[in-house]
């Protein structure tokens, strides 16, 4: 095969576009190792790509796809060989490198981890970035000393894709999780995912006090903005608050004083440039910790002619937990 079906971003005097298109192989960008990609994603950052809706995409003409699963078709990386099962998030694909929405991806090996043992390429692509993300906030967490026992723990954004699989993750590890959502209607949903409360995200979004009511000794933010600061707001002595997402804004109208007079800290999350040992880490707790039958309640799966019409509705927030891409 060397044409293949891709989405095409393009932009140029006649204005932001993407389309369903077909592709040269000559055309992928430089790269030691060559994926059959069978399985991608719809992630908020490929909402944004497809829709142009904010500066993501950084060449012309792009391959949207910040994830992707596949088999190895060529490779000269040591790492790998043909027929090996793979799985890729972030590093720019996507934004920068042409990425996984597509039939075929070529991509630097040092990018790639092996398919985690025990996950299917759907499975994977259900967690992709987002899931990836969640399970990096949760590390974070961790390593700064947090424990269900000092305290409740919320997820803002609960039910999006970064904010479902840290539900399920922390039940999981045995916290009591509040679940922020602006989509009340989904309690059963959240519940099954292990929420053991749920609060409307409206109580979060306006701006607040400075310091509050001491409400979770942790917590996972998906939305930034001024829910970040409420959140830092009401986060118990000495807690600490893994800031991973913008969905409310990029700015943080916050003070100093949850972090010098409750000793409350702020960690960072970034999934796109992680280096491969942080990575084998968070996947191989992925395919540990996730529960299935909850890895199945958070996903949808479309199929590769639904992924545009998908990614304008993941930025109206109309997108529940997580969606596979069947490629093939
Ligand atoms: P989703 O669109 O799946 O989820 C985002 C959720 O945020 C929505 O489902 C909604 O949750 C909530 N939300 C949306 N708009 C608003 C708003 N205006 N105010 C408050 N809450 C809102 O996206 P993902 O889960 O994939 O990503 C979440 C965020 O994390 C995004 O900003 C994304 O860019 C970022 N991200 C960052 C990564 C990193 O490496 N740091 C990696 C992956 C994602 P609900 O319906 O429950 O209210």
């Amino acid at each position: 095969m060397s044409s293949f079906n891709a989405i095409r971003i393009d932009k140029d005097d006649s204005g932001y576009r993407a389309a369903y298109s077909q592709f040269d192989e000559s055309e992928l960008m430089d790269g030691d190792v060559t994926v059959r990609v069978s399985h991608s994603t719809v992630n908020y950052k490929d909402g944004l790509a497809i829709t142009g809706k904010s500066p993501v995409v950084r060449r012309f003409p792009m391959i949207p796809g910040i994830d992707f699963a596949g088999v190895v078709e060529t490779s000269s990386h040591k790492d790998f060989k043909r027929g090996d099962a793979v799985v890729l998030t972030g590093w720019g694909v996507g934004e920068t490198h042409l990425g996984g929405l597509a039939e075929k991806a070529r991509v630097k090996g040092d990018w790639l981890v092996p398919l985690p043992h025990g996950l299917t390429a759907a499975e994977a692509m259900a967690i992709g970035t987002a899931g990836f993300t969640a399970m990096l906030a949760v590390m974070a967490l961790e390593k700064q000393g947090m424990t269900p026992d000092r305290g409740p723990v919320l997820v803002t954004g609960a039910a999006g894709g970064v904010g479902s699989v840290a539900t399920a993750l922390l039940a999981k590890a045995g916290w009591r999780v509040i679940a922020s959502t602006g989509r009340l209607g989904e309690m059963d949903f959240l519940k099954f995912l292990g929420a053991a409360d749920l609060i409307d995200r409206a109580e979060l979004s306006s701006p607040g006090r400075p310091l509050g009511k001491e409400r979770w000794a942790a917590a996972v933010d998906c939305v930034g903005s001024h829910t970040l600061a409420n959140v830092l707001a009401q986060t118990s002595y000495e807690g600490a608050v893994a800031a991973c997402g913008l969905a409310q804004g990029m700015d943080l109208p916050t003070s100093v004083a949850p972090f010098i007079l409750r000793g409350v800290s702020l960690l960072g999350i970034d999934s796109v440039m992680k280096p491969k040992a942080a990575r084998l880490v968070a996947w191989e707790r992925l395919a540990r910790d996730l529960d299935r039958e909850k890895l199945d309640e958070i996903s949808t799966i479309i199929g590769f002619s639904e992924v545009i019409d998908t990614a304008k509705k993941i930025l109206e927030g109309k997108v529940r937990g997580r969606v596979i891409v069947e490629i093939d």
